[in-house]
């Protein structure tokens, strides 16, 4: 979605719809004419002319969908400097707040940094984890700070496009050496339940990027359809979703080439086992409790093998 500026929410809603009419909101004085990105727009006026254009998104993609004047973009209405109102915070959190807490915890746990606070970084784990604030991984896992090196975002995803979930696992891999990677989902996940819901046909859009991202969850529901149309129960549907996600991303792991390398190469040392291991973990919020999933490899092998060439020792 293209920088919100100043419109109204409303406005922007509607242009998200493609229900804003061209010139609908733009002034006479001096329009600085901004149209927002479209990937499909020249495809579709090369392909179909603009007439097609015009029934698909209900506007010719020739004409911008917003513009924006002058007036729009003054100091007054887009302060792009601190004001005095930068520093009143009404909220209760402010960062004052937060500073002093962490005095307070580094004073509590002062014994635990003489002790620790030289070590090597090296942790033992690599933890995929969801950004939900229920989810903080070494505290999970009873572990101290130094344990456990973390990734997180919307639903603990794979995806093989993401060049920073990538650089990650390769750092994790190939420096740290971590002996596990541990992809942990959890119930009553929002990312899992908006995967299941129909936003992307209707007003509930979430717009790009956060719906194409979505979209890799929609895909596991695809991959395991036969499942989850047979769970009746809506609840019992978004927790099965939640573990069969974790599992995909678990074998989206053990499709990279950072992991297969590292595993083969490991694999030839007797005193130890293919690493990484990759283990699937769900948190329950409610009793804080892990529930480790079967991830049996052997049998995902099998079914993998011919496309992935996925060494499953
Ligand atoms: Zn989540």
């Amino acid at each position: 979605m293209s920088p919100p500026l100043n419109l109204s929410a409303r406005l922007l809603a509607a242009a998200r719809r493609g229900k804003v009419a061209p010139g609908a909101i733009r002034s006479a004085a001096a329009p600085l004419r901004y149209t927002p990105f479209r990937a499909r727009s020249l495809c579709d006026e090369t392909r179909s002319g603009p007439e097609t254009s015009q029934r698909q998104f209900g506007h010719s993609l020739t004409e911008p969908l917003i513009s924006v004047t002058k007036a729009d973009l003054t100091p007054t209405k887009m302060p792009m400097t601190p004001t005095s109102a930068d520093d009143t915070d009404t909220t209760g959190y402010s960062i004052d707040h937060l500073i002093s807490q962490n005095g307070e915890w580094a004073d509590a746990n002062a014994d635990w940094f003489k002790r620790h606070g030289h070590e090597k970084h090296a942790p033992k784990y690599l933890w995929i984890g969801c950004s939900d604030a229920r989810t903080p991984a070494n505290e999970i896992l009873g572990e101290g700070p130094n344990a456990v090196f973390v990734h997180r975002n919307i639903a603990n995803l794979v995806v093989n496009s993401d060049m920073n979930m990538l650089s990650v696992l390769q750092y994790a891999v190939n420096v740290l050496c971590v002996p596990h990677i541990i992809v942990c989902g959890h119930y009553d996940c929002g990312g899992v339940r908006a995967s299941l819901s129909r936003s992307h046909l209707d007003s509930r859009d979430l717009g790009s990027p956060l719906e194409d991202w979505l979209r890799n969850i929609r895909d596991v529901q695809r991959l395991h359809a036969e499942e989850l149309t047979a769970i009746k129960d809506p609840e019992q549907k978004v927790r099965r979703v939640v573990e069969l996600n974790v599992i995909e991303q678990c074998l989206n792991i053990y499709k990279t080439g950072v992991v297969q390398r590292r595993r083969l190469l490991t694999s030839s040392v007797k005193s130890t086992f293919p690493q990484p291991r990759v283990h699937a973990l769900v948190y329950n919020p409610l009793d804080g409790r892990l529930k480790q999933l079967d991830l049996d490899m052997r049998r995902y092998r099998s079914e993998m093998q011919a496309h992935y060439d996925i060494f499953a020792a």
